[in-house]
């Protein structure tokens, strides 16, 4: 039987890649976005619906898990993959910047989860694939609410796999490191130091430095590992993706505290 994937943030970046790859591999996609009015390539494609979904808006998460079902008679997997990325210093971070990251990055999640859950309860079957980040288990500088919501992602991910694993449903984490999507020119909403002179030298230092970071132009890599995670049936939980993830992550699992923190501290 044809399978099918509903992804969200499906308009660019992983979510763009992974939505053409799943149909490549026969799979029908509701390929969800903010405005499917404005993308002009995936609703050619066969298998492929185009609908609105906004993670911010319940609505239209209800009405998106709806639609999907009724085009295609089941949702197979479930892409969390729509997110963005909050810089500056936590002090100068207004409370409505700090509500929208965890409202996009994590209750969008588990919203969409939530959404999703009823029918793949009912069909004793399912996937959810999180698109965390290696910034969902190592940290850098200035990324204080980025951070907070992927390690969110990680830990909701891990709790929820007992529930879910004896109703048949599967969780995975995809970890992708940096990669040149979108998402550095327009994912990325710097909020600054505001007029804390305390934090400027070192915040404008690392400022500086952001569009210096290496990032891959492989981006397909990262949809394969979301589709692996979404089709290899296996109990593998985590997916690091990229050179720069594996040997961070690697580096965590052998390193303490103090020696990440110095690793980090020299990288920027
Ligand atoms: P991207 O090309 O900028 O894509 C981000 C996507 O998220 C866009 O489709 C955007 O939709 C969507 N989005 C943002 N807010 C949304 C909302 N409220 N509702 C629905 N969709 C929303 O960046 P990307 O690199 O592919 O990022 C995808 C995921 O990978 C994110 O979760 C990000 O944190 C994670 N990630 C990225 C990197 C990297 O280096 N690129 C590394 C690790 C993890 P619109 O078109 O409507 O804005």
């Amino acid at each position: 039987m044809t399978k099918t994937v509903l992804i969200t943030g499906a308009s660019s970046g992983f979510g763009k890649d992974a939505a053409r790859l799943f149909q490549k591999n026969g799979w029908n996609v509701i390929a969800s976005m903010r405005s499917p009015e404005k993308e002009t390539e995936l609703g050619n494609l066969d298998r492929v619906a185009l609908v609105r979904l906004d993670v911010t808006d319940s609505e239209s998460i209800q009405k998106a898990v709806e639609d999907g079902i009724a085009r295609f008679g089941r949702i197979d997997a479930v892409v969390n993959n729509a997110g963005y990325g909050s810089l500056g210093v936590l002090e100068a971070a207004p409370m409505e910047v700090v509500r929208q990251q965890f409202d996009v990055n994590v209750f969008g999640v588990i919203e969409v989860i939530k959404a999703v859950l009823p029918h793949m309860r009912e069909n004793r079957s399912g996937v959810i694939v999180n698109v965390s980040s290696m910034g969902g288990r190592i940290a850098f500088p200035f990324s204080t609410l980025y951070h907070a919501t992927k390690y969110a992602v990680e830990g909701i991910s891990e709790s929820l796999q007992f529930e879910l694993e004896p109703l048949g449903i599967k969780v995975k984490i995809v970890e992708p490191g940096g990669y040149k999507t979108d998402f550095a020119g327009r994912s990325l909403a710097t909020f600054g130091a505001g007029d804390l002179l305390d934090y400027k030298p070192a915040y404008d230092a690392f400022a500086g430095q952001v569009d210096n970071w290496p990032m891959s132009e492989r981006v397909w890599e990262v949809a394969e590992a979301i589709f692996e995670a979404a089709s290899d049936s296996s109990e593998q939980l985590r997916y690091p993706v990229g050179a720069d993830a594996v040997q961070l992550l690697q580096a965590r699992k052998e390193m303490d505290d103090l020696a990440i923190k110095n690793l980090i501290a020299g990288h920027i």
